[in-house]
């Protein structure tokens, strides 16, 4: 069975203890690969050596940093059959899903290759005439990159694009499990020619290898994607060096079906963003909010729309949703409905696990829609990241404002309307990163993304995402008596 390593100082390694781990696939439990395994001592050899990288990284010419970006991008393209397949058979996800997510990882290194170039300054005007004032960003040292398992090569990427087009060297984590695709993915990048120790890979658990990148005083900067509790404990272990830290943790996203809704519309889209990746994304749905005038005939359309999604192997090439990622997923999921609908939800369609042989093995659950939710149920306050779309209805505008913004998490949110007017007011007053009106798809490259409340800090994508990796510099010039 092929053996995935680590990438340490511009090596392909195996851990010190020679410890290894078997990734299975969640379709059937057969076993994909081996990973080599890392702990706290290959993190601190990466760190080391990202260490000593950084000063020859942070000097060399933005161009030829974007040059290289460039040309990693580029063998991504090629190799993105083998890291699409790998992410597929790892985590699931349908294998038209994951080329899209490998492409879309590309576009990450190319957009911020040509970003890079674009770190502007500032000329402050000055209190005195004798001096002058000069605001410069400059890349703020070694950068420790931790991800998930639902979107590992998507999450790291857009992370590592921006931190070496900054200048910034990096040691990266992935989920310890879908390390797979990360690996396959790194390498590509690496193999565009960057200097050993700016791109170092590490595998291993949270409670070792990313405890060890958070602590060290190596690191300057936590760059995190993963649950808002992981997110909490980092930011605590963080405060001893006073790391930078950009957190994309959890979400739990409302949907507001309003009354001038275009209704077919509307269903299709939440549709599409509660159950793709099989609701293990952190922008999905989790609340559905229909006004009740339209909330029948919107329900049956999002049922209809929900009973034509097939499920099955991710390699199948019909296939729109693969099974879960594991089983403790399945089980949280099973356990919200479960509660929901012990207060009174109604199941509109799925519920429970596909019936058959072939879904026998895999972690597989039918995409379901629930209705009569209310907010005394687990569903509606915490992340379920499974196929569940919960509705509640409501009767006016100010109400499903009020339940949209109770949540203590603010990553997005969506509204359907036909009307500017109610667009902008509920647009402008829901409180999350990133609102999508008629569209249940917030992110582009161009524009930042992150969180608000307890969904996060920091901005990844757009420029924003550069500077995340960059300190400011003032820098104050005094000038000759005659000037
Ligand atoms: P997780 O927090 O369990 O793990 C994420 C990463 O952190 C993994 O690499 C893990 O090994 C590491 N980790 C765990 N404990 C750690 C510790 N104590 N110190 C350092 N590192 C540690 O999250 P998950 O279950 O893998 O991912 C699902 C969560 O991620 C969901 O809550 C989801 O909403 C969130 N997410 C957020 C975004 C976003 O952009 N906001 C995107 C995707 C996923």
């Amino acid at each position: 069975m092929k053996r995935f390593k680590m990438l340490i100082d511009g090596v392909a390694v195996g851990s010190a203890r020679g410890k290894v781990a078997t990734i299975k696939n969640p379709v059937n439990q057969e076993p994909v690969a081996e990973v080599s395994l890392g702990g706290r001592e290959d993190a601190a050899l990466a760190l080391g050596a990202a260490e000593r990288a950084f000063p020859g990284w942070a000097r060399t010419d933005p161009k030829k940093r974007g040059d290289l970006l460039h040309r990693a991008a580029g063998l991504v393209g090629e190799r993105a059959e083998e890291i699409a397949l790998l992410l597929t058979m790892e985590q699931g996800k349908p294998l038209r899903y994951a080329r899209r997510e490998v492409t879309g990882s590309a576009e990450a290194l190319d957009y911020y290759a040509e970003e890079g170039k674009r770190n502007f300054g500032e000329v402050v005007s000055s209190p005195s005439s004798r001096t002058r004032s000069l605001v410069i960003r400059q890349p703020l040292g070694v950068a420790a990159i931790i991800s998930p398992w639902n979107y590992p090569v998507d999450l790291l990427a857009w992370k590592l694009a921006p931190a070496l087009a900054a200048g910034c060297t990096v040691v990266a984590k992935p989920s310890s499990g879908a390390p797979l695709a990360v690996t396959a993915f790194v390498e590509a990048v690496n193999d565009a020619g960057f200097p050993a120790g700016v791109i170092n890979l590490v595998h291993g658990t949270g409670g070792e290898v990313g405890a060890e990148l958070v602590e060290s005083p190596i690191s300057r900067k936590v760059s995190f994607t993963g649950n808002t509790q992981t997110g909490k404990e980092i930011m605590e272990r963080s405060a001893k060096f006073v790391k930078r830290l950009s957190l994309e943790l959890g979400g739990h996203s409302p949907a507001i079906i309003c009354e001038d809704a275009n209704i077919e519309a509307a269903a299709e889209s939440c549709v599409q963003r509660a159950f793709s990746n099989m609701g293990q994304i952190c922008i999905s749905i989790n609340r559905i909010y229909v006004h009740d005038t339209i909330a029948e005939e919107f329900a049956d359309e999002l049922v209809k729309n929900t009973e034509r999604l097939r499920i099955g192997d991710g390699l199948d090439h019909d296939v729109d949703l693969g099974p879960m990622f594991s089983e403790a997923q399945r089980k949280k999921t099973k356990d919200h409905i479960a509660d929901a609908l012990a207060r009174g939800a109604a199941v509109l369609c799925g519920g429970s696990e596909p019936e058959g042989e072939k879904y026998r093995k895999g972690f597989f659950f039918l995409p379901t829609v629930l209705d009569k939710m209310d907010h005394s149920m687990r569903m509606m306050r915490e992340e379920t990241f499974g196929p569940v779309a919960p509705m509640m209805r409501f009767s006016t505008d100010e109400e499903a404002l009020r339940l949209a913004n109770d949540s203590r998490y603010g990553l997005a949110a969506y509204v359907f309307t036909e009307d500017m007017t109610t667009a902008f007011r509920f647009a402008e007053r829901l409180e999350a990163g990133s609102v999508g009106v008629n569209t249940t798809s917030p992110i582009i490259p161009g524009a930042p993304f992150g969180g608000w409340k307890e969904s996060g800090l920091g901005r990844e994508r757009s420029r924003s995402a550069l500077y995340e990796y960059m300190e400011e510099k003032h820098i104050r010039l005094g000038l000759g008596r005659r000037s």
